[in-house]
Formats: structure tokens, sequence, C-alpha cells
């Protein structure tokens, strides 16, 4: 077993040694090379992907995996993977092979509690699948869209999931939820293979995950992390999320970078302890979250307990159960072809763009009744969902804009 300073140090090592970001960062605060220790890290200023853009993609990249033309060398040394870019543009993160399934095994370690190996079959979803149909089978992972364009595309994409009886799924519980929806509207239903989900990519509604609940009987669990470094934390049975410490060391920042009191809320800042091709120390993300430390859950994992308070608006919101009785329904697929809800007449359509992660700018270009406090409305709505922490502020628009995030607001009658 390495330890976490020997991780620490390799990573930072290779970074100093073969990135030109952080060349010239160390050099510029340190002179001396014995200096590059776990706690000469601390002394490094935090960088997001905003600096990643600014730079240069290639800064932060090890020279080992480029040619002369600086260009990425072919190889089956290194693989590329993608984030999801929903709130901004993708970016490619590069990984040597054996730093990437060293870090992933971090995963594995977890489901393999629920029976989950890596080559159990599993669904998941994107945006558009590779094949541009509306899913796709490979290996033991179906993929399918999670542009569900009609009751024909849910059923089509329902009938090739039970017949592919899935072991597990790997998903944004919103995107499930959307799909268990419609398919019950089409008088379709999961498969009973399913031992586990685990989701992922989004903040979880506890409405969400209770619908689910009710018509997938799996234990479930919430994995944070990003493409950047993987798993940050794993939700335990007592509905904690624990740290993965041997995959990232989190601080939480604020927005200079500097570590701010635990228990505070500030930006999580992850270093990954693995990847040395595109090394990853002291990067903020765009969650907002708080870290207890000393924490002790029943569950036994003494690993800190990180909660996450705002992060990226789940890709879709169907927030109209109407037992739920608060008198207005929204309809906000963050993807904007969805054509499964049909609008009214009087539905107040907006479009919504993310100025911060708990901050939404709304801008409503149809409001035939002049409903006043629209932010509150939709405030109150999140909460009942189990989405808080989320603000809006309206604007009245008189364009809308469809290549932008939208949705409606409509008065259900109680
Ligand atoms: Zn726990």
């Amino acid at each position: 077993m390495v330890s976490l300073k020997a991780q620490f140090e390799r990573v930072l090592k290779s970074a100093y040694e073969t990135t030109p970001y952080f060349n010239n960062l160390i050099n510029e605060i340190s002179e001396d090379e014995d200096e590059l220790n776990a706690d000469f890290f601390s002394k490094l200023p935090v960088f997001d992907k905003g600096t990643i853009r600014r730079t240069g993609w290639l800064n932060f990249i090890s020279g080992e995996y480029l040619d002369s033309d600086y260009r990425l060398k072919k190889g089956p040394r290194a693989r590329i993977e993608t984030t999801s870019g929903t709130t901004g543009t993708p970016m490619k993160i590069l990984w040597n092979n054996n730093d990437y399934f060293s870090s992933i095994i971090n995963h594995w370690k977890f489901r393999e509690k629920f029976g989950i190996t890596p080559s159990s079959r599993y669904c998941t979803s994107l945006k558009h699948v590779p094949n541009g149909e509306a899913y796709q089978i490979e290996g033991n992972k179906l993929t399918f869209t999670s542009m569900l364009y009609s009751s024909e595309t849910v059923s089509g994409i329902l009938d090739a999931i039970n017949e592919f009886k899935p072991e597990w799924l790997f998903i944004q519980n919103s995107v499930l939820f959307t799909l268990l929806y419609w398919g019950e509207k089409v008088g379709m239903r999961f498969p009973e293979s399913v031992k586990y989900i685990e989701y992922m990519g989004e903040p979880l509604s506890g409405y969400y995950r209770k619908y689910i609940e009710k018509r997938i009987y799996a234990p479930s669990s919430n994995m944070y992390g990003c493409t950047e470094t993987n798993g940050i934390s794993y939700e335990c049975t007592y509905h904690n999320n624990h740290l993965l410490t041997d995959n990232v060391f989190v601080e939480i920042v604020d927005e200079n970078g500097s570590e701010i009191k635990e228990g505070e809320d500030g930006f999580v800042c992850v270093t990954g302890l693995h990847n040395t091709a595109m090394p990853i120390l002291r990067y903020r993300l765009n969650d907002i979250a708080h870290i207890d430390k000393t924490f002790v859950c029943p569950c036994g994992n003494r690993n800190p307990v990180i909660t996450i308070k705002a992060a990226r608006m789940p890709e879709f919101l169907i927030l109209g159960d109407p037992e739920l009785c608060y008198g207005w329904a929204m309809y906000a697929p963050a993807n904007k072809e969805i054509k499964l809800i049909k609008e009214l007449p009087e539905d107040i359509a907006f479009n919504f763009i993310m100025d911060s992660l708990d901050h939404y700018d709304l801008y409503v270009y149809k409001n035939p009744n002049r409903v006043e406090n629209i932010e509150r409305i939709i405030e109150d709505l999140f909460i009942i969902y189990g989405l808080p922490n989320i603000k809006f502020t309206v604007h009245e628009s008189d364009e809308y804009d469809p290549s932008k995030m939208s949705g409606i607001l409509r008065k259900i009658d109680l």
C-alpha cells in the first residue's frame, strides 16, 4: 500500500518535471527542487477549468505523451476521458492507463458489496449515443439517449433494457426518473435484474429517489465525482457521503483558493492522487460543499463526510406531482429538444442561465397571467422536491432563445 504522502509526491514530481504549467508555477514559488514534497503542495495556487482554457490544454499535459509536433502520441498507454460539459464546453482529460485503473479501482471496491464487478451488465445514458440511435449496446454496456423525444423513444429504450437485463445502473437520477415516469405512461417497467443503482452527475433529489425506489427494488448510492479525478465520495447506507481518500485529496476553499474553516461552505478543491499524465493539483470545482472530518458515522467508515450544498442543475426537472399539492408544476429539461411536455396557452415559458452554482437567471418571455413572485414559486418547488439551496432571479424577456435551457411553469388546479 503506497502512502498518501508518496502518492502526492509522485503526482507533484510528474507535474513539475513534465507539464509546462506546473513547471513554471513551481519554479516561480521555489528555487529548491528538494522542497517538492507533500508539504510544498499547500503553496500551490488553485486552478480551474478557466485556467486550462486560458493557458491552453497542452500546458497541462505531460510531455511524455506528446510527439515533436505537440500532438498526442498514438499508443495504448494513455486514454482520453471527456468531461460532460453540461454547464460549459466539454474538456478532455488525459490519463495514463495504469493510473486510471489504480484510480477507478476505488469505485469497484465500493460496488463489490452489491455483487457488481467490471464485467456486470449495466445501463448508462448520454445526450447523444455514438451510433445516433436511441440506444447502443457495446459489450456489457447499454447506453441510451437522455433526449427522450417521444413515447416511442421511451418504449424502444425500455424494450431494449428489458431484453438486456442490466445488473446495475450508472445514471443521473433525473434521467432515470424521467424514463420511469414516461415508461409508466406507456405501461412499461424496468427488469428485475437490477441489483444496484449508482447515481452520479447531478444533485440527488429526494423526491426522484423515492419515486425510483418504488419501481426498482435495488439499493442505491450517490457517487460524487468528476472526470478530472474520478470518484470524490460515495454515499453510505446512512446517507453520508464519505470521501474516497485513496483516490483524491479534498479541500474546501474560498473564491481566491484559500482554505476555509472546517465545517464552513466553500468551493470543492480536488487533488487527484493518481493522474500523472494530466496532473490535477488543487483544482477548484464549481460545487459548493462543506466537510466534516470528525463525524462518527454508524456505518463504520471513518473517512470525512462531504455535504454538497449546490452543484449543477439536474438534466431534467419534472416537478409536477399532483400529490405534493403545491399549486404549481415546473417542467424544465436542461436539453432543449425535449418534446414530451405539450405547452398550454397559459403556461409561463422561460429560458434559464446558470450564473453561479446556487443562482440561476430566469428569462421569462411569456407570462400571460402576470404572475408575481416566480422566484419564490420555483424556490419552493425545489425545496419540496429535495433540491434546496438554489435561488432564482427573474428578468422579463421579449425573446425566447431555443438554444438555451428552457422550461415552463404551469398552474395546477388543486
Ligand atoms: Zn457512513
